[in-house]
């Protein structure tokens, strides 16, 4: 009896090995169709500014709309896309779908002056994409103050000089950059002073160890006082309950995304949250 037990664990196990292997390999063979159907879609959070007490500015983050799975999160597929170059179509298409998005919804009618679009260190490795970014942007005639283009992890030196080009082209068009991520793995203080970041995101890895952890909020508010000193502004990431905010509050942060506030929503229901509530 005991060794059919295990014999299920083990089925069982393997079951769901293959199950996840079928859903990367599904999802990775669906790159190209969801490219050509239009099945990526675009979602939007929205970010509050501690000093006016209103959403200020939001985040796109896309989504796969997969005919079997439904929605699939960009963990899932991004770092695939990554690896065979896709990313490169999928942050045009995006990007084109962020622009729509601002003209559909001008600031004077609810609408947000900035957004914060998401760029892989793959797309800055491309010469073009400044060009292309560029092009999307005179295309609908939308002023290039309105984007922050968030990065994360950074390349090896010998790429550094190509994605600093980049951002320099797009900094001199007028557009700004955020460090996404920080505080983890290779977001951190070299790069934080080696580029031209005019925003910091925290990560909500140290969102996470406030309300515990007295030591944390020592390292934070010295984190966040540096950034400030550097002339650099901070959003905190992934914050889900209030006792984050006042935290966050009182060591100086600027700007707070999460949960807390709302989770990224479909173009639709969040144009109708930010109407609705009189944060904006
Ligand atoms: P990110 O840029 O750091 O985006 C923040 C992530 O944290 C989002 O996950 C968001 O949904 C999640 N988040 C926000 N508030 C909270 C919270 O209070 N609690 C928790 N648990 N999570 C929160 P999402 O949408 O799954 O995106 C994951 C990552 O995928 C992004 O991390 C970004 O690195 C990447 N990504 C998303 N959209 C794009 C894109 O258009 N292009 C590229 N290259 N990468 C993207
Ligand atoms: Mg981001
Ligand atoms: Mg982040
Ligand atoms: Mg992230």
């Amino acid at each position: 009896q005991e060794s059919k037990h295990r014999e299920n664990g083990v089925v069982r196990g393997g079951e769901i090995f293959n199950e996840k292997f079928r859903r990367k390999n599904h999802i990775r063979a669906m790159l190209a169709y969801a490219l050509e159907k239009d099945g990526f879609e675009v979602h939007y959070q929205p970010i509050y500014c501690l000093a006016t007490g209103r959403f200020a500015t939001c985040e796109a983050l896309v989504r796969m709309r997969d005919p079997e799975f439904g929605l699939i999160p960009p963990d899932e597929f991004i770092p695939m896309a990554e690896e065979n170059g896709m990313i490169v179509s999928i942050g045009l298409v995006v990007f084109e779908k962020v622009c729509q998005f601002m003209t559909a919804h001008p600031y004077t009618e609810g609408g947000f002056e900035t957004i914060g679009v998401n760029l892989s260190v793959v797309q800055c490795m491309q010469e073009s994409l400044a060009d292309d970014l560029i092009a999307v942007m005179e295309h609908y005639k939308l002023p290039p103050g309105r984007f922050k283009f968030e990065i994360t992890e950074t390349v090896a030196a010998a790429s550094m000089s190509t994605l600093r080009s980049t951002m320099e082209r797009l900094i001199d068009y007028g557009c700004a950059f955020a460090l996404d991520d920080f505080g983890i793995g290779y977001s951190g203080v070299t790069n934080m002073l080696n580029l031209p970041f005019k925003l910091i995101k925290l990560d909500k890895s140290l969102t996470d160890r406030l309300t515990g952890e007295p030591r944390t909020r020592i390292a934070v508010e010295a984190i966040i006082s540096l950034i400030h000193r550097l002339s650099m502004r901070v959003i905190a990431e992934g914050v889900e309950v209030a006792e984050e905010v006042e935290i966050l509050r009182e060591l100086g942060c600027d700007y707070i995304q999460g949960y807390y506030f709302s989770r990224p929503l479909p173009e639709a229901a969040f144009t109708a949250l930010v109407k609705k509530t009189a944060w904006r």
